[in-house]
């Protein structure tokens, strides 16, 4: 049985020696390895069967534990100092002290302080950041337990780390910084118009070629087929349509509570594949606010 515990000292030890372990955030739980560790790093790779092309994001104790790996423009000061530690990533230009196998080769990287109690006290104990993507298989759904980081890749991880459920649910908002307009790559719990009333920074929609996997236009899916509906009564009645064709389906709608649909979407997905669910069908909420997260992960698991 797959080591599942609360004791950071013991999972940073893990990491020390070199291990991969499920890491607690407040988003969802990643998949975590030393910053400057290449073998552990691979297997983060191998184990989510991720491109090597695909960078991952650093999570750091605090900023001035940053700047090893990244040169923190001015918009990205103020961004951090405004809402670090939480849900925001920041995509500034590398140190030459960054390895490639992190950055995908890009002159990029992109940087976090998560705000989960146990995920800093782990870090701090560590000494040094990790690396942490989702701890899914790619393309698959986030896991937001530690049972979930169990079932999906409990064999391959050396330890996973339980801080309960993620209170958010949905992955950080990143924010790249690397020119004279902060642009949105993906959203998230904070969003465009919070950063532009804390900070008075304008944040723009991504422009140009894709530079985020968070950017893919098929990510974040279950097994299930994933259909979207404006309202509840054209899910309902598409659920008729489905049962009639002999086939089963759920309905996953949380009306304007973004919040609970954030915490609870990836739960849901998963338990329709847990339930031999056919078809989920997905009542798309309100289109601001957290509810632009929640639509753009709907959209991205429903095509393909
Ligand atoms: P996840 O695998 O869920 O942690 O997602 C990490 C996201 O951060 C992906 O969308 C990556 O493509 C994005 N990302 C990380 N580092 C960079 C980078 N240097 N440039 C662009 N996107 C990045
Ligand atoms: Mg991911």
């Amino acid at each position: 049985m797959k080591q599942i515990t609360t004791d950071f000292v013991l999972a940073a030890s893990v990491l020390r020696d070199g291990g991969v372990i499920g890491l607690p955030t407040e988003t969802v739980y990643g998949l975590a390895a030393r910053v400057d560790h290449e073998t552990a790093i691979g297997r983060v790779f191998a184990i989510k069967q991720r491109p090597l092309s695909h960078p991952l994001i650093v999570h750091a104790y605090g900023v001035e534990q940053c700047d090893e790996w990244g040169v923190l423009s001015p918009i990205a000061q103020v961004l951090a100092q405004a809402f670090w530690p939480g849900p925001l990533t920041i995509l500034v230009h590398r140190t030459s002290q960054i390895s490639d196998q992190i950055t995908g080769g890009r002159d990029t990287v992109a940087l976090r302080v998560p705000e989960h109690a146990l995920a800093r006290q782990l870090i701090q104990e560590l000494g040094v950041p990790v690396v942490a993507p989702s701890a899914n298989r790619f393309g698959r759904v986030s896991p937001t337990t530690a049972q979930h980081v169990l079932r999906d890749l409990g064999d391959e991880v050396d330890l996973i780390l339980d801080g309960g459920v993620c209170t958010i649910g949905v992955e950080s908002t990143i924010i790249d910084c690397t020119s004279d307009t902060p642009q949105l790559l993906r959203p998230g719990a904070l969003t465009a118009t919070h950063i532009t009333q804390v900070t008075g920074l304008v944040v723009s929609p991504a422009t140009g070629p894709s530079r985020s996997a968070g950017m893919l236009e098929h990510h974040y899916a279950p097994q299930c087929r994933v259909e979207l509906f404006e309202n509840n009564e054209t899910a309902q009645a598409a659920l008729l349509r489905v049962r009639e064709s002999g086939q089963r389906g759920s309905i996953i709608d949380y009306g304007s509570d973004v919040v609970t649909y954030a915490h609870l979407l990836y739960h849901d997905l998963r338990e329709c594949d847990n339930d031999g669910i056919d078809v989920a069908l997905c009542v798309l909420p309100p289109h601001d606010g957290l509810g632009t997260a929640i639509r753009d992960r709907l959209l991205k698991a429903a095509s393909g």
